[in-house]
């Protein structure tokens, strides 16, 4: 994403334009795997506790997804992605995103006859060995 383009997105979410929020913007534009605090905290000159706070808001905006692999740890990601699954390394912890030649939508489709439960998403990962752990 273009600096103008993060711009465009705050305003689109009514948020006032923050160094900060640029900043954490921009971090997630150039991520190519879900992200965790820390990791903010390592890219960006700013105390802890603005991270959490302005994650905090941008999953408010639903500008992100929290994710978690069971781990323990909340990872991030923006929620404008083409729709994605992931492949978690239990070895070496690496995060690889991947799609379905069929997503799940006729399942989903299937669940709300049998349920009439609404589904609004869902979150399907996927655990192994990557590439170069098998
Ligand atoms: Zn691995
Ligand atoms: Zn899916």
């Amino acid at each position: 994403m273009q600096p103008n383009e993060l711009v465009s997105l705050l305003k689109k979410h009514n948020l006032k334009n923050t160094k900060v929020r640029r900043e954490i913007l921009a971090v997630f534009s150039h991520a190519e795997r879900p992200i965790d605090a820390i990791y903010l905290t390592e890219n960006i000159k700013v105390n802890k506790s603005s991270i959490y706070r302005e994650l905090k808001v941008l999953l408010d905006k639903g500008i992100i997804l929290e994710i978690e692999f069971g781990d323990g740890k909340k990872r991030y990601e923006f929620s404008s992605l083409k729709h994605h699954h992931h492949l978690i390394c239990t070895n070496c912890k690496s995060v690889e995103d991947v799609t379905l030649n069929q997503d799940l939508w006729l399942e989903e489709k299937s669940i709300e006859e049998k349920t009439s439960f609404k589904i609004e998403r869902h979150n399907l990962e996927f655990f192994g060995l990557c590439a170069n752990c098998k």
